[in-house]
């Protein structure tokens, strides 16, 4: 790895700023999917082991202002559970005695989508070492991720992140062959870049979902009232073109009032096909409207697929992720990866603005000591 890790550095004593991304579901003040504050248990029990006392930022949707529907306060009461011990929670970004402090979302405070300086060295002041551990979060160059990074002491990665980024490596750099890609999900214009950039290196992709209904229409198929991007048709002929022989598409469908709702079974046996015989294989985005269950046998087949199947598997999506919460699937998998967005400007080849600050915090630490 090019950047520090907290394996790096000891920490005995130290006060641990530590990213995380805790952005989960909350209805009525309850954390509806706990994957991403379970996934960073093992960073916090680290961190505690080493005799350091750990500070945690996290960003919970979109707010820009304080809300109530924001608060991580749900979160401090589920991280209480998890760990069996005290969470403070702290609204402000002023120091604490405790032993774990959670403080409030950080996009409560004005400056964090700026990255103002001000405010990164606010959170930089909270403690004595950063660790960025937010791999979903790495693609935003905010003050919670690049500028706390910058303006801390000592700033390394942390082991979710470190895992995330080897197992996302793993599938694009040296991956066994076959290489097969699923990706699903509403729409192509959202992953224009993904496909290019995975048809380039895989041996198969299964496009499936909404976004298969234009590639669909390009073939000349009444897709009816389907979702559909009719501005991208002349890309998705051009894609089908080009890669014609990697390129996999559904061929029978779950019709919902005139509208393509879910792949049907004779494409499921096809796809299966495909996922035996891959040696490594690399999921996002949901195959059908899985949201009702009347259109998630798709989904959820493709999941059950790829879990029997004993390809290195790295599956990553908020939605994807959902999907798979919801049937009980989330340990079936050789990697699932807690980044959303982060995950699939990996996967294009992105240079992510969280990773940069720690390369280049490395960088100048060398040069100055
Ligand atoms: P992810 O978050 O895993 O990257 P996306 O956000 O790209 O996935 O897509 C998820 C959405 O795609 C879901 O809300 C799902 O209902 C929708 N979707 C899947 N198949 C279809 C379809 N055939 N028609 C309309 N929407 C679909
Ligand atoms: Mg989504």
């Amino acid at each position: 790895m090019d950047f520090l890790t907290l394996d790096d550095i000891d920490i005995h004593g130290q006060r641990v700023i530590v990213r995380e991304d805790f952005n989960v579901p909350i209805v009525d003040n309850q954390v509806q999917s706990d994957l991403r504050i379970k996934a960073a248990i093992p960073t916090i029990k680290q961190c505690l082991a080493s005799g350091a006392k750990v500070r945690l930022l996290s960003h919970l949707g979109r707010p820009e202002a304080p809300d109530p529907k924001y608060s991580l306060l749900p979160v401090a009461q589920r991280l209480r559970q998890l760990l069996g011990q005290a969470v403070e929670f702290s609204a402000n970004l002023v120091d604490t005695q405790a032993q774990i402090t959670l403080y409030e979302n950080v996009r409560f405070f004005q400056g964090e989508t700026t990255n103002n300086l001000d405010l990164a060295k606010q959170f930089a002041s909270l403690g004595d070492v950063f660790v960025m551990d937010a791999f979903g979060s790495a693609h935003r160059a905010h003050a919670s991720t690049v500028g706390v990074c910058e303006q801390a002491k000592v700033a390394v990665a942390g082991p979710l992140l470190v895992q995330e980024v080897q197992a996302l490596n793993k599938v694009m750099q040296q991956p066994q062959h076959p290489v097969l890609a699923i990706i699903g999900g509403a729409k192509i214009s959202s992953k224009v870049a993904v496909l290019k950039a995975l048809l380039a290196q895989v041996d198969f992709l299964i496009i499936g979902g909404g976004m298969a209904n234009t590639f669909l229409a390009a073939q000349g198929l009444d897709i009816q009232q389907s979702l559909c991007e009719a501005n991208l048709l002349d890309l998705a002929k051009e894609i089908l073109n080009e890669h014609a022989e990697k390129i996999l598409l559904p061929d029978d469908y779950i019709w919902f009032d005139h509208k393509i709702m879910d792949i049907g079974t004779k494409t499921l046996a096809k796809f299966k096909q495909y996922i035996q015989q891959a040696r490594t294989i690399i999921w996002n985005g949901p195959l059908g409207v899985f949201e009702d269950p009347r259109f998630a046998h798709g989904t959820l087949q493709i999941a059950k697929d790829i879990a029997q199947s004993s390809a290195y598997s790295v599956v990553g999506g908020g939605d994807t992720l959902a999907a798979i919460e919801q049937a009980n699937l989330t340990t079936s998998f050789s990697y699932v990866s807690t980044g959303g967005g982060a995950f699939l400007e990996y996967i294009e080849g992105q240079k992510l603005p969280a990773i940069q600050a720690l390369i280049n915090k490395r960088k100048y630490d060398i040069t100055t000591h």
